[in-house]
């Protein structure tokens, strides 16, 4: 694997010319919230956050994406174009718990049997260029509890880890490797790797809540019916923030827009948390209350990924314990589950 040093006052630079080159997106400030946005050439950006309210996802797997249009002739159905093709992009500065939502994510839409092109498209284009955390969030993250860690390279082509004056730059996928040139000559040394393990070490120590995340299956795997998934849901407002800001949630429904002759069909994101997710047309609804489906969400999570793909599918990024308006902490949900 080939690493750089590259001085802190440098990187600026280097985002510079990439920018000048490719779509660039990367963390801003945005009023109270720091977000992912386009970055032009000598746009300011931060290296210095917690995490981005929004997760990095909707850059592979948009909130709304256009699928086809067609048009209806006498003649039949005509397809008039197809979705929109990716443009090369680079996703900087994204926390190793969200690059690794991107392994988990590659997971489901590229498998061996089921592939989706539009996904497919944009993760080949964009390269993703991860920011390893000197110091994880105390309150909401846990990512050491879900097989990551502060300086994971999981889903990521390339790593930047702050070394005080400088950043080291692995480049752990080809394609992170054809950046390699905006990154200077300076090749990292021994001290470099040295001082990078320590910060490693000292910022996954930081990390103060453990959850048994990986212990809980077989009791999910006996115990879909069990009085326990009658006693988290109460205070839930079915308002989805939880998954809509979660980096692994994927969830859509497909849509077709008629205007006339012309059709458009739409993915647009979904959510198991909305009571009209899984209300058939006769009006039977599988999971009738909150409680069918946070049982839905515990279940997905933590045993059908594990099942389907080796993984849970959640990497502790804590967005969901940050943001849920009622406080519904899943880190307590999963500790409960370990003590039944
Ligand atoms: S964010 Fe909280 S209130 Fe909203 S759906 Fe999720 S658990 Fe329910
Ligand atoms: S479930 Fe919550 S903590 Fe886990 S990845 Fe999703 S938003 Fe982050």
């Amino acid at each position: 694997m080939e690493k750089r040093l590259i001085k802190k006052d440098a990187l600026s630079g280097v985002i510079d010319k990439i920018a000048s080159d490719m779509v660039v997106f990367a963390p801003v400030q945005d009023e109270d919230n720091v977000l992912f946005k386009q970055i032009q050439k000598g746009s300011p950006y931060l290296t210095t956050f917690a995490n981005t309210k929004n997760a990095p996802k909707n850059f592979m797997f948009p909130r709304t994406e256009l699928l086809l249009k067609y048009t209806r002739t006498p003649k039949g159905v005509q397809f008039a174009s197809d979705a929109t093709e990716a443009q090369s992009t680079v996703l900087f500065g994204v926390r190793p718990c969200d690059a690794r939502s991107f392994a988990l994510l590659d997971m489901l839409f590229d498998q061996d049997k089921w592939k989706d092109p539009y996904y497919i498209d944009k993760r080949a284009k964009t390269t993703v260029i991860a920011l390893a955390c000197n110091h994880p969030a105390s309150a909401s993250c846990f990512c050491t509890s879900v097989g990551g860690s502060p300086t994971s390279t999981d889903g990521a082509d390339i790593l930047l880890t702050d070394l005080g004056d400088t950043y080291l730059a692995e480049f752990i996928t080809e394609k992170g490797a054809k950046l390699i040139g905006y990154f200077g000559d300076a090749k990292a040394d021994k001290k470099a790797e040295e001082a990078k393990e320590k910060m490693a070490r000292q910022a996954a120590s930081e990390i103060k809540v453990k959850i048994p995340a990986h212990e809980i299956k077989p009791w999910l795997d006996a115990n879909f019916e069990h009085p326990f998934w009658a006693t988290i849901h109460q205070k839930c407002l079915a308002c989805g923030t939880c998954t809509y800001l979660c980096p692994t949630c994927h969830c859509f429904d497909i849509s077709d827009e008629m205007k006339g002759a012309d059709g458009k069909r739409i993915r647009n994101w979904d959510s198991c948390m909305f009571p009209l997710f899984t209300k058939e047309t006769s009006g039977h609804n599988p999971r009738p209350s909150q409680k069918e489906r946070w049982r839905q969400r515990v279940m997905h999570k933590f045993r059908y990924y594990v099942d389907n793909f080796g993984a849970i599918a959640c990497v502790g990024c804590g967005r969901c314990v940050m943001y849920c308006p009622v406080n519904i902490d899943i880190r307590k949900i999963v500790e409960d589950i370990s003590k039944q």
